[in-house]
């Protein structure tokens, strides 16, 4: 199958519409139906789900609203294994058959490693969780292996020379936020998985509702350009304009959001030059108004007694303030960078990070705040 020929607007599913927003299984069947109906009636076919999505009962809705309300032809299904969950090779056979069941399907189009991190690797390494996925493609029950990843480009570089045979794609998060940032890295991820010619599947490209809801001066800068374009959309065509990127995943939530991404994704265009030059301001602006003023420069970092990942951390933490929503994928990154770091907590006030920062950030004052943010009440994992 040749990926880079697919319909590129994907419909995420992990924050799927709710009657009570305090209750994870409360579907709204009546209007993720219809979401579901407009998208596939504009001719995209792709849903993502995952095992662990709604507390472990997303692939249960996905069989109400999708898979029995249509031919199985008519749409292609992702789901994924859920890394952290799996304790054994026979635990693996039994998720993957209860995942079958809770769809309700034979197959499934797209089957993803989820959240691949260091936290992991070694885990999936030693129970050959990518001789599984290749297994199952071979008995026809999975048509396309991929592995999503949350962790830094030289891991990538890693597993995709050691596995890569074994993998037909990588989902990355890609926004043009997350660029550059030190804790994400998405160009860097985009060009390993260049280097390795696996085609790219985007999540959070609005960066988990961020880049819809923009500060003032960006919105405007937007609007002077293309009065008809959401912020939204930009956000979406700066993913999708990446190289070998073939799909790109929104969580769509009302059918205004539905329409709004098939307007620029069904006869997609790819930035132009002064389009691009629009989002390097933006993001200049959306950056000036975050919390830490720090520039990841990693001056701090060279003489850290405990091996703190400061500007990391900062990154991070800076992300969560310009959220709107949960901020569970940033708490996913904070764990993994802590299983090769010290931690947040680790600091033990020596300032010689202060001593360095070119910046004259209040670094340990900072740190305090991180750990209120990513570890009060919560175990963080560390290496063994
Ligand atoms: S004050 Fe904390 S973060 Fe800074 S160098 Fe010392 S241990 Fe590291
Ligand atoms: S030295 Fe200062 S500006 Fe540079 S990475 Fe560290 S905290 Fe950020």
């Amino acid at each position: 199958m040749d990926l880079m020929n697919e319909k590129k607007l994907g419909f995420g599913c992990m924050r799927l519409p709710l009657l009570d927003k305090e209750d994870q299984t409360s579907f709204d069947y009546d209007l993720i139906c219809r979401l579901f109906d407009n998208y596939l009636e504009k001719g995209f076919t792709y849903f993502d789900t995952a095992y662990t999505y709604h507390g472990y009962h997303a692939e249960e809705a996905m069989r109400t609203a999708l898979v029995e309300r249509y031919p199985r032809e008519a749409f292609q299904l992702a789901t994924k294994l859920p890394l952290r969950d799996f304790k054994d090779s026979e635990h693996m056979e039994q998720i993957f058959s209860e995942q079958l069941q809770n769809c309700g399907v034979t197959y499934f189009d797209y089957y993803l490693l989820h959240n691949m991190g260091s936290n992991v690797y070694d885990k999936c390494c030693k129970y050959n969780a990518f001789d599984f996925a290749a297994k199952k493609k071979e008995e026809g029950k999975i048509k396309v292996v991929g592995m999503s990843f949350h962790d830094m480009p030289e891991l990538l570089d890693e597993i995709l020379e050691k596995y890569g045979n074994k993998i037909d794609f990588v989902q990355l998060q890609i926004n043009y936020i997350d660029w550059e940032q030190p804790n994400v890295q998405s160009r860097r991820c985009l060009e390993i998985a260049n280097k390795y010619n696996k085609p790219v599947a985007v999540m959070e490209p609005c960066k988990g509702g961020t880049l819809v809801n923009v500060p003032e001066e960006a919105k405007s800068l937007m609007k002077e350009y293309n009065s008809n374009a959401s912020t939204a959309s930009w956000a979406m065509r700066f993913a999708a304009s990446q190289k070998g990127v073939f799909r790109v995943l929104s969580g769509m939530n009302s059918i205004e959001q539905v329409e709004d991404n098939v307007s620029s994704m069904l006869h997609f265009k790819p930035l132009n030059e002064k389009e691009m030059e629009i989002i390097e301001k933006a993001r200049n602006i959306i950056n000036s108004k975050t919390a830490i003023a720090c520039t990841a420069c990693s001056y701090c970092t060279h003489d850290c007694p405990k091996n703190i990942a400061i500007p990391q951390y900062f990154a991070l933490y800076n992300s969560i303030s310009n959220t709107t929503g949960s901020f569970s994928s940033q708490m996913v990154y904070y764990n993994n960078i802590a299983i090769t770091h010290g931690k947040a907590s680790n600091c033990i006030g020596c300032r010689q990070c202060e001593k360095a920062c070119p910046q004259h950030l209040p670094i340990t004052d900072y740190l305090k705040d991180v750990v209120n943010k990513f570890e009060k009440n919560r175990i963080i994992p560390t290496r063994k």
